[in-house]
């Protein structure tokens, strides 16, 4: 096995984009072994379809993360009183 600074940039692609995408989620949580957080993380750097992919969802996740630690906006409350009014 040669070292991996001698590996052709597009066997980075050995790891389909739709394998890519399966695992981000697991990327971003650091629940992969370091070989696929690896690969994951290389093929993010030549493939920019995936590397936009793991921006945004890496933006969702952390937008996420900090509405949780809020209160829900005033006028959110409000319109979801107003409809549960509506339900009744
Ligand atoms: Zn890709």
């Amino acid at each position: 096995m040669p070292p991996p600074n001698h590996l052709h940039p597009n066997h980075l692609y050995k790891v389909c984009c739709l394998e890519m995408i399966a695992r981000l989620s697991e990327y971003i949580d650091n629940d992969l072994d370091v070989e696929m957080h690896t690969t994951v993380k290389r093929h993010a750097r030549v493939c920019p379809q995936c590397d936009i992919f793991l921006k945004t969802l890496q933006r969702t996740i952390d937008l996420c993360k900090h509405l949780e630690t809020r209160p829900l906006p005033e006028f959110f409350s409000q319109k979801l009183r107003k409809k549960s009014w509506k339900m009744l």
